[in-house]
């Protein structure tokens, strides 16, 4: 690897992707138009190997650009990657609280989750020369952090047996940190906890409202800070958002390095569900999971869970996994799960949210344009979101007669057409309506 080669790479990748996936590389031969690549460690090679990463293209054009030279590119296990020490009887404890599936090689890396995840890799691989301490992981929920928090678990262990991990929930540390004082052994406690080399506390925000505890955490994390030992945290929201957090608190997360995890796009969803119907050994049909990864959005835990209820519900019925098995079994999870009745009392409360009004206001004789508009809005909502009748929609809305009703109808139909912000308004307060 000369300088060339280098320059290319930092032009294309983030340091910790380079230290990461193409430092371990060792160029091996060149057997007729192949230039073959080894790598130690299994992890590694599977990474490097999978399409969406690109790598292979990338090293193949930095190839020819540093040597001329149009070579294909194949990647080899090197003898030392194999029989890795098996997890030593010690560390065997620390172990116990990683759930054995949350691995690096079974996270999927998209756009929304990239940036974390090449930061956890980074940490795990290289804790102290990642410059990410504490590494403080936050989104929404079922994102894939405690899943990444794992992952660091497992691959720094994979590392180095020795290593004492320990990962637990906030509320783990709350709830042991008082066990401790009330049995009279914080000692014992404070040893514990400061005697890692990982520490991995998931959902921190759950500490931010308990003194003590964040007194005893603070100590705790100082202690280990001090001594270089990592630390990954994780929460719903960034340090300084999290209510009642103390400001020593927050000042200290921002050491370190601090990521988000957004919501996967559609593309990140099909893979993963790819990945999840293959590790499960389902065979399911592109359509299906295209299907699944259309209607859920939001969280990767109910993708999941919307892939096995679909298999599941196939395998007791005809064995065959279709788009209309899924669109049977995923109706019924929106309709239990269907956040919100659409009612007119929600109409008026999301309608008078927008435009800043009280519901009083809108129901009176008042017909003063700032009122008139939005309650007219609110009418057509009501009209097209419920299948109440015009007498009856004009009823909740102060008693106003029908014909005020259809009129208020036509009339934002008819602005909708022409004018596309308000166009664009109506459609975004129907989504809040049906709680999208
Ligand atoms: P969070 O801690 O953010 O609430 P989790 O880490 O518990 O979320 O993830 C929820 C589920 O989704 C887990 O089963 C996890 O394995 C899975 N998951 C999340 N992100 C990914 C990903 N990028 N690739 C594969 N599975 C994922
Ligand atoms: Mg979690």
């Amino acid at each position: 690897w000369d300088d060339a080669f280098q320059l290319i790479l930092e032009e294309n990748l983030y340091e910790s992707q380079i230290n990461t996936w193409f430092r371990p590389i060792q160029p091996i031969a060149i057997r007729d138009d192949a230039l073959i690549l080894g790598v130690s460690r299994e992890f590694v090679l599977n990474h490097l190997k999978k399409n969406n990463n690109n790598y292979k293209n990338l090293i193949r054009r930095v190839v020819k650009e540093a040597g001329g030279r149009d070579l294909d590119i194949q990647f080899v296990l090197t003898a030392d990657g194999e029989g890795r020490a098996m997890p030593a009887e010690n560390a065997a404890e620390s172990l116990s609280h990683l759930n054995p599936k949350y691995t690096f090689d079974s996270f999927v890396v998209g756009q929304s989750n990239q940036f974390a995840h090449a930061a956890s890799l980074a940490v795990a691989e290289n804790p102290i020369e990642a410059h990410a301490n504490p590494l403080f992981i936050y989104g929404g929920v079922g994102l894939g952090k405690t899943h990444l928090m794992h992952a660091i678990g497992h691959f720094m262990h994979r590392n180095d047996p020795n290593k004492r991990i320990l990962y637990v929930t906030s509320e783990q540390f709350t709830n042991e940190f008082i066990a401790s004082i009330q049995t009279n052994r914080n000692e014992e406690f404070r040893r514990k906890y400061r005697s890692q080399d990982l520490l991995l506390i998931d959902d921190i925000q759950f500490i931010a409202d308990k003194e003590s505890t964040m007194d005893e955490f603070f100590h705790t994390f100082n202690e280990l800070h001090a001594r270089d030992k990592q630390i990954v945290l994780t929460s719903d929201k960034p340090p300084k958002d999290i209510q009642k957090l103390e400001q020593r608190l927050i000042s200290r997360f921002a050491w370190g390095l601090v990521v988000d995890i957004q919501a996967p796009d559609l593309e990140t969803r099909i893979a993963i569900l790819r990945n999840k119907a293959e590790s499960d050994g389902f065979d399911v049909p592109d359509e299906v999971i295209n299907y699944i990864a259309t209607h859920v959005k939001s969280n990767i835990r109910e993708l999941e869970g919307a892939l096995s209820r679909v298999t599941a519900y196939s395998k007791l019925t005809t064995g065959v996994i279709t788009e209309e098995t899924a669109a049977t079994v995923l109706k019924d999870i929106y309709e239990n799960n269907r956040p919100v009745a659409i009612t007119v009392e929600r109409i008026k409360d999301v309608v008078c949210e927008k435009y800043q009004l009280t519901v009083e206001q809108m129901d009176s004789k008042k017909r003063s344009r700032p009122l008139a508009y939005p309650r007219q809005i609110a009418m057509y909502l009501t009209r097209e979101l419920t299948d109440m009748s015009l007498p009856k929609i004009g009823q909740e809305f102060g008693g106003r007669d029908h014909s005020t009703v259809i009129h208020a109808c036509d009339k934002i139909k008819d602005d909708m057409e022409k004018d596309t912000n308000l166009y664009v308004t109506i459609e975004s307060l129907k989504e809040t309506i049906k709680g999208n």
